[in-house]
C-alpha cells in the first residue's frame, strides 16, 4: 500500500512518474482534498493518452479542480526554439527547456513507419571523436518526463505527425541516465502511457556494462542497438574513450544477456574504421551473436577532420560481412541538409540565449 500522505508530499512532476506512480500520486492528492476517486480516471488520461497542454484545457474537469491540479502539479511545457524540415521529409526541433538548456529531436518518416529519435541527455560525456554531441561536452541529464515530453509534444502540436517509433539516438548516453531512462522507458510503452510497442523502441547505447544488465532484466521486449564503430580494442580506443572503463570483449560479454536479436551501429569512417579485414573481424563478432549490422555513413558535421568511407569501400565492407552470413545494411543519411541525422545532433544555441523561432523553415 502507498502512504497517502508521503505520496501528496512528492514531487510535482507528474510527467517524470510513471503511470501507475502518477495514478497512486493522484489518487492521494484527490484523497486529501475530499474529491471523488473516480476523478483519477479523468486526470491520469491527459498526461500522456490525451494530454493537454495545460490543466485548463482539460475542460471535462470542474474549474476548481482545474486549478487545484495547476497548483500542485504544474506541467511543464518545451519552448519550440527552431524547427527545420529537410527535403527528403525529416523534421528537427530544437526544443528549449526550463532551464535554458537546449535539445533536439529528429522525426525521420520511412514509408508508414515515423521514428522519432530522442535525447537522453543535454551533451554526452563520452567523446566519441566522430560525434558533434561528444564535442559539445555534457551538461545535464534530462528527467525521465524530459525524455517522454519529446514525444508529448508532437502529439500536442496538431502540425505534427504522431511518431511510431522511438530511438534514444539523439544528444546523450541512455545508460548513463538509467534511472530517468528506466522510467521513461515505462512511460513510452505502457497503454496508460503513450502506448507505443517495446518492439518499436529501440536503445542505443555504446555498453554502458552494468546498466546493461539492468535493461536485459525488463521483460519487455525493447529493442537494443549498441554503437560498436570497431572491431578490436585498438580501433575502437581510437575513436571511442569509453574503450578504457568498458572494454569491447566485457560489452560483447554483457549482451549474452539479451535474449532479443542485437543491432550493431557501425559508422564507416575512411581509413580508420572500414578496412576489408576489419569487416571480417566484425564478422567474426557479429555472427556468434546473430547481430544485424547496420553500416552509417559518418555525417560530416561530427568530426570536420574526419572523411566517410568511399562508396567502393562501404560497399566492399558490407559485401564482406554477408558473405560471412552477417545481415548487413548500408544505411543512407537522412536530414542531411538540416545536420539532423542521428547521433549529429548539437545544440546550436548559446546557453540561455533564445533563438527566435523558426517554424516551417523549409531549408532548400
Ligand atoms: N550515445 C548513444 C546514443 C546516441 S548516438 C550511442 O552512442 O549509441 C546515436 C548514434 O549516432 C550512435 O550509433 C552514434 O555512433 C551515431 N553517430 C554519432 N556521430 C555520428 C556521425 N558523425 N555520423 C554518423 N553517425 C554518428
Ligand atoms: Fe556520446 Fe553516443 Fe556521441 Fe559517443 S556517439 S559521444 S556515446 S552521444
Amino acid at each position: 500500500m502507498f502512504d497517502m500522505q508521503h505520496i501528496a508530499e512528492l514531487t510535482p512532476d507528474l510527467l517524470s512518474l510513471t503511470p501507475a506512480e502518477a495514478r497512486a500520486r493522484i489518487a492521494a492528492w484527490l484523497a486529501v482534498r475530499g474529491e471523488p476517486p473516480y476523478r483519477v480516471r479523468q486526470i491520469l488520461p491527459r498526461l500522456w493518452q490525451r494530454p493537454v497542454g495545460s490543466w485548463e484545457d482539460a475542460t471535462d474537469l470542474p474549474a476548481p479542480l482545474r486549478r487545484g491540479l495547476d497548483d500542485a502539479f504544474p506541467l511543464p511545457r518545451f519552448e519550440l526554439a527552431a524547427h527545420q524540415v529537410s527535403r527528403d521529409g525529416t523534421e528537427k526541433f530544437l526544443w528549449a527547456l526550463g532551464d535554458g538548456e537546449a535539445i533536439e529531436s529528429v522525426l525521420i518518416p520511412e514509408g508508414r513507419r515515423r521514428t522519432l529519435c530522442i535525447s537522453s541527455q543535454v551533451g554526452c560525456a563520452l567523446g566519441c571523436v566522430f560525434c558533434a554531441t561528444g564535442r559539445m561536452g555534457f551538461r545535464r541529464n534530462l528527467s525521465a518526463g524530459e525524455i517522454a515530453c519529446q514525444v508529448r509534444e508532437l502529439l500536442l502540436r496538431d502540425a505534427s505527425p504522431q511518431p511510431t517509433n522511438v530511438v534514444f539516438m539523439g544528444m546523450g548516453e541512455p545508460l548513463l541516465n538509467w534511472t530517468a531512462v528506466d522510467a521513461a522507458l515505462t512511460i513510452l510503452n505502457q497503454p496508460d502511457g503513450l502506448g507505443i510497442g517495446a518492439r518499436h523502441i529501440t536503445l542505443s547505447t555504446v555498453g554502458i556494462v552494468p546498466n546493461l544488465t539492468l535493461l536485459a532484466k525488463r521483460p519487455e521486449q525493447f529493442r537494443l542497438a549498441v554503437s560498436l564503430h570497431a572491431p578490436t580494442p585498438e580501433v575502437r580506443l581510437a575513436l571511442m574513450p569509453i574503450e578504457k572503463k568498458y572494454a569491447l570483449s566485457e560489452v560483447l560479454t554483457a549482451l549474452g544477456q539479451f535474449r532479443r536479436r542485437v543491432t550493431f551501429e557501425y559508422v564507416l569512417i575512411g581509413g580508420r574504421n572500414d578496412m576489408p579485414e576489419l569487416a571480417d573481424r566484425l564478422a567474426d563478432l557479429a555472427a556468434p551473436l546473430g547481430a544485424l549490422v547496420n553500416l552509417l555513413p559518418l555525417h560530416p558535421g561530427g568530426a570536420p577532420d574526419l572523411a566517410r568511407s568511399s562508396r567502393a569501400a562501404s560497399a566492399e565492407f558490407a559485401r564482406r560481412l554477408k558473405a560471412r552470413g552477417v545481415t548487413a545494411v548500408l544505411r543512407r543519411s537522412r536530414g542531411l541538409d538540416i545536420a539532423a541525422a542521428c547521433g549529429q545532433l548539437r545544440v546550436e544555441l548559446e546557453p540561455r540565449r533564445k533563438v527566435p523561432a523558426q517554424e516551417h523553415a523549409r531549408v532548400e
